[in-house]
């Protein structure tokens, strides 16, 4: 599709000088198709559990007015739908500040190794509660990338927490970090059932989920690999996902090593 502009440039009669300019709309249409998407997709995310919590406001002031037991279960679920509001919120925040960072290259040295430990650190008990094993393996020097610590972080829980969310209950989560000459690399493998390879493309689109009802009983919010693919990308690396059905899923963020010129600079 093109659209035609028509200025005219001046003079008179068969003198007279027109530019014509051929703009293709079709880039520009996927992108406002996207973004029309995107708010109808958030705003029926947010819409659901709003739609639950002011029904059981009206219950509690209407029928359930007496009811102490009523009460306190419909007070949980209100609870409940609340922190899955707030959740999404904070995704979609953190979704647009690393997006209008896109364009600024990150740049402090942060170890990679170090964040795994921490993150490892800190989901231990998510993992226990699913009997699952964490498996770190890291080099024994710091393995640097020029980064954004915070985005690193938030980038290893992610991916760390999906695989103890749909791995496979009672398995092993191995994460592994890996140093190369100009490349160094994050590994997040585990041994659930995997992922069919119909949906590995569309797996980072926002609010793109295999199966919506597990996502939401895990407390998912469908923003989480799209915040994982941005920040990959901030980071000038790429993120590849592989899985054999029934036999996991692997996730690897790979980025250039902290020193290593960006490719094109002189
Ligand atoms: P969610 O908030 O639903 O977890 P994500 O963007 O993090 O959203 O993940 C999108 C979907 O990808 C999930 O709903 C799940 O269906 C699938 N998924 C992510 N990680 C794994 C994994 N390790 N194994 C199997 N499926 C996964």
């Amino acid at each position: 599709t093109f659209r035609i502009h028509i200025a005219s440039l001046g003079g008179s009669g068969w003198r007279r000088a027109v530019l014509l300019t051929f703009e293709d709309l079709s880039e520009q249409r996927v992108t406002e198709r996207m973004r029309v998407d995107f708010v109808a997709n958030a705003s029926h995310e947010l819409r659901t559990p709003l739609a639950s919590l002011l029904g059981f406001v009206e219950t509690l002031q209407g029928p359930a007015r007496n009811d102490a037991s009523a009460r306190e279960r419909f007070l949980a679920i209100m609870r409940e739908q609340g922190l899955r509001m707030a959740r999404l919120v904070d995704d979609l925040l953190s979704l647009s500040r690393i997006e209008l960072r896109a364009h600024l290259a990150p740049d402090t040295p942060v170890d990679l190794a170090g964040i795994s430990r921490e993150i490892v650190d800190s989901l231990t008990l998510m993992a226990r509660e699913r009997k699952v094993t964490l498996k770190l393996t890291i080099p024994p020097e710091p393995v640097q990338v020029p980064g954004d610590r915070d985005e690193l972080m938030r980038l290893m829980e992610n991916l760390v927490e999906n695989a103890i969310k749909y791995g496979k209950e009672g398995g092993e989560v191995a994460i592994d970090v890996v140093s190369g000459a100009s490349e160094v690399s994050v590994c997040i493998r585990d041994d659930g059932p995997g992922i069919a390879p119909e949906h590995l493309p569309r797996l980072t689109e926002r609010f793109y989920r295999v199966d919506t009802a597990a996502s939401r009983e895990a407390g998912g919010t469908g923003l989480g690999l799209a915040i994982v693919k941005h920040i990959v990308l901030r980071h000038r690396g790429r993120l590849t996902i592989e899985s054999t059905r029934g036999e996991g899923a692997t996730f690897r963020a790979t980025m250039p090593r902290f020193g290593v010129p960006a490719r094109g600079a002189s």
